[in-house]
């Protein structure tokens, strides 16, 4: 047996006959087929002998074929050289618009949440963040309100229109959440806790998975991997800052991961400058540079009360500054060929601003 694997991908309308022609091919040659449907697409990975040898002319032809090795296979940017895209409710990851999710670290109360979402709403966000369960490094510190923050953030989509995207921390929480969420976030500190992974593949939900801040970009990748293993193409991968030897800001955004994923992935990327840089003035620069560096989503702190949040107030911008960032963002993105995804709710602020004196 080699190491040597060789991927295939076929479109689905293939005569299942071919397929299974190309399976008893690598048989025929000591080589083992897995089969995974991906993308609307039947990827064939072969390992072994056969996958040295030349493909036989009278078999049909795969849409694409591709080298791996490393165990990371169905996340290679040949299988879908145009990309894949993500959708998370109403709102699209990896259609070549800027898409910007944003709202507080942690859902604390029904005010705090309203009306942070609200503001981001009415200033161009196309999904709502905000942790319910919150993994903090210490036990002592606020753990978030669990399934009664779901509650909270399901009424703020109730009124935003907002898809909410929200950490799933256990594997015995996914089927519960999938009935109330848009899209789940794994968070920097579960990146390798694999059944986490699975689980979240197998649900088909949609899913951003962050890297851990001392995780490489190549074990982001094989992370991943559990995802799309399960079947599950809809993720987006985020860059959240990793572990360096600098500490003037809490991590060190690595935007050369971003360039390098886009190039070695079909998977979106997603850039949380929040979380990376732990400072707000940091924020709106390195969000333009994210955006420069090829991201195509963007995941931003914001919270009306930033002095008063029970989780990472300190890096939360408040809506004044998340309302000029994304002025900034929307010209650089023209700069750079591209533009800010349609906020669903174009005209909430006129709807709201009536009804809602406490909108920021
Ligand atoms: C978060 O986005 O709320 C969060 C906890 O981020 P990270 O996992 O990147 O620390
Ligand atoms: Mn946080």
């Amino acid at each position: 047996m080699t190491d040597a694997e060789l991927l295939l991908v076929f479109d689905s309308t293939i005569d299942p006959s071919g397929i299974e022609g190309w399976a008893q091919h690598f048989d025929s040659t000591g080589t083992t087929v897995t089969t995974y449907r991906l993308g609307g697409a039947d990827v064939m990975v072969a390992q072994g002998p056969g996958t040295l040898l030349p493909l036989p002319a009278d078999l049909p032809r795969p849409r694409q074929t591709a080298r791996a090795s490393g165990g990371f296979r169905l996340g290679r940017r040949e299988l879908f050289p145009s990309g894949t895209a993500v959708t998370i409710g109403s709102a699209v990851v990896g259609d070549g618009d800027i898409a910007v999710f944003a709202g507080p670290c942690a859902v604390e109360n029904p005010g705090q949440m309203m009306s942070t979402a609200r503001a981001v709403a009415r200033h161009g966000a196309v999904g709502l963040r905000g942790g319910a369960f919150k993994p903090r490094t210490t036990p002592y510190s606020f753990q978030g309100l669990k399934w009664a923050g779901l509650d909270l953030l399901a009424q703020a989509r109730e009124e935003t229109g907002l898809p909410i995207l929200t950490e799933v921390v256990d594997p015995r929480h996914v089927d519960r959440m999938a009935e109330v969420v848009d899209g789940f976030q794994i968070g920097t500190r579960n990146m390798q806790n694999f059944e986490l992974l699975t689980e979240v593949g197998r649900s088909g939900m949609p899913a951003v998975l962050k890297r851990g801040f001392g995780c490489t970009v190549d074990e982001l990748l094989t992370a991943a991997e559990y995802i799309l293993a399960e079947g599950n193409d809809q993720l987006v991968l985020c860059e959240r800052g990793i572990r360096t030897f600098e500490g003037a800001t809490r991590f060190t955004l690595d935007l050369s991961a971003v360039a390098l994923l886009k190039r070695r992935t079909h998977l979106p990327v997603m850039v949380d400058p929040s979380h990376s840089l732990g400072i707000p003035e940091l924020i709106e620069p390195l969000t333009l540079a994210a955006v420069a560096a090829g991201a195509d989503a963007l995941l931003i702190d914001v919270h009306v009360q930033p002095e008063q949040a029970l989780c990472d107030g300190k890096q939360a911008l408040l809506p004044e500054d998340f309302a000029r960032l994304m002025s900034r963002l929307e010209m650089l993105s023209l700069g750079v060929g591209r533009r800010l995804a349609p906020a669903p709710a174009a005209d909430y602020s006129e709807i709201h601003d009536a009804l809602t004196p406490d909108v920021v």
